[in-house]
């Protein structure tokens, strides 16, 4: 069955509060009443000696029982909780009685009058007096039997006592335990609601609100970093709906153009408008070529993305490639006037596949060439540094604004600056870069300031874990 977190913590309070509030008491009650017990067994029969001694000490003063001082005894041998002695010659006649005069309703019902028995001594009526019977002895000779009736343990100081204490103990345990439930529930409440709040805040984002807070926060430590997780979470939703419906204006802008071109020389060659001479059947293959480069980079992506599918590893130099790579694009730089630098660490080796990771730095030359103009410069570096082998392709060129700067190495992602050059390509080289980077366990990261400049640096473990 399920129940809010509310019940359910309400429930735990209470369980351990009945626990600690019912059980420990009645342990130390039920303690206390056998200490008493014990305890006033053993003062009852030290009182009942000691009234032996005392009738023993009148016999041995006369040598017989006399009347007139037995009669002045009876404060001496009736102590709490006796309340009748009787004693008893040896040939069991009655001698003297001695009674407690008893308060109204101190007694429950004539317990000592009710019943006698052939001695005319009192039965204990209703198990509401507890009878002990001892020898009176003079120069070790029995002289008679003295008969206590004493009130039950619960009639004596202590039983009242502890049914006083008991009772009260059970309006306190009563009252602490409703205090108990009603900051039970406060509490519940107080750890619930912000929870509760939280799950509403997520299923909101869930709905597509995604920067559905309303202010939101916690001084629970946990709740609060939970707090911030579905903030980010929600932030990070909106972030990627709002790359995944750029992406699909972008390809549906990408295939739009090459097919419009497409579609317009050949209609103008249905219609006679044209004549389908070589340089204008090229030039229509040339966009056929274009949308099928476009198809094979997107599987090229896709393909890396997969896990590294298509990786193999080998022993890549890197100073040897970089070189090589350099090498290559030198005569485009030149073309265009734009100096390529090297600053090239020799002897960097790692575990890679040479093709891919020379792929990736070839984006990154071949982007510092198309955005930066003729008269510039762009350094291709690679440096070993904390166990990592460091590639970076810095560039004089136009740069790239703030708000592009976290979209670029996102699919299709082209600056508008890109978009306006005739030069651009398909806004797909950085996300195959960052692909093979990182399905080498590496990274890629971009600075850039517009108008100046920027800088891709690659960081690729030297060793593979
Ligand atoms: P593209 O094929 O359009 O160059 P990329 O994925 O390689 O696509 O790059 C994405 C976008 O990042 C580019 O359209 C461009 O706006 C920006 N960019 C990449 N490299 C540079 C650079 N060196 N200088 C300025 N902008 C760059």
């Amino acid at each position: 069955m399920k129940r809010s977190l509310r019940t359910q913590m309400l429930f735990q309070y209470v369980v351990i509060v009945i626990i600690c509030m019912l059980v420990i008491p009645a342990g130390i009650s039920k303690l206390l009443d056998r200490q008493f017990r014990l305890f006033t067994s053993d003062r009852l029969r030290e009182d009942q000696q000691e009234a032996v001694r005392i009738l023993e000490d009148s016999y041995a003063l006369q040598g017989r029982w006399d009347m007139t001082a037995l009669a002045g005894l009876r404060g001496d041998i009736l102590r709490w909780p006796m309340v009748h002695a009787a004693l008893y010659d040896t040939e069991g006649t009655l001698i003297a009685e001695f009674r407690r005069p008893m308060r109204h309703g101190a007694m429950r019902g004539p317990a000592m009058n009710s019943g006698r028995d052939e001695r005319g001594f009192a039965v204990p009526g209703r198990g509401e007096l507890v009878m002990n019977e001892l020898p009176v002895s003079y120069g070790g000779r029995p002289v008679g039997t003295v008969r206590f009736l004493c009130l039950p343990f619960v009639e004596s100081r202590e039983g009242i006592f502890l049914r006083k204490f008991n009772s009260h103990m059970k309006y306190a345990i009563g009252g602490m335990l409703i205090i108990a439930v009603i900051i039970s529930f406060v509490m519940a409440d107080l750890i619930s609601r912000p929870v509760l709040n939280v799950s509403k805040m997520a299923s909101l984002i869930g709905k597509g609100r995604y920067r559905a807070d309303e202010g939101l926060k916690s001084n629970i430590t946990e709740l609060q970093t939970l707090i911030d997780s579905i903030k980010r979470l929600g932030l990070g939703l909106e972030e990627q709906e709002e790359l995944r419906k750029r992406l699909m204006s972008d390809i549906a802008h990408e295939l739009r153009n090459p097919l419009a071109i497409i579609k317009s020389h050949l209609e103008a060659f249905e219609d006679g408008v044209w004549e389908p001479t070589e340089e204008r059947l090229r030039l229509t293959v040339d966009e056929i070529d274009r949308l099928s480069r476009m198809i094979s980079e997107i599987e090229k992506l896709t393909s890396i993305e997969n896990a590294g599918n298509g990786i193999v590893l080998g022993s890549a130099d890197l100073s040897d490639l970089t070189g090589r790579v350099a090498m290559t694009y030198d005569p485009l730089y030149r073309s265009k006037s734009v100096d390529l630098k090297r600053e090239i660490e020799p002897d960097v080796s790692i575990a890679a596949d040479e093709t891919k990771i020379r792929q990736a730095v070839e984006n990154l030359l071949s982007n510092a060439l198309r955005y930066t103009d003729s008269g510039g410069t762009v350094t291709l570096s690679l440096a070993r540094s904390d166990g990592t082998a460091v590639i970076k392709v810095s560039d004089t060129g136009i740069g790239i604004s703030e708000q592009d700067l976290p979209y670029i190495f996102e699919r299709f992602y082209r600056t508008d600056k890109s978009r306006t050059r005739s030069s651009g390509g398909l806004g797909i080289g950085l996300a195959i870069t960052r692909a093979i980077v990182e399905a080498h366990g590496g990274n890629v990261r971009a600075e850039s300031r517009e108008g100046k400049g920027s800088t891709f640096t690659i960081t690729l473990p030297l060793k593979r874990a």
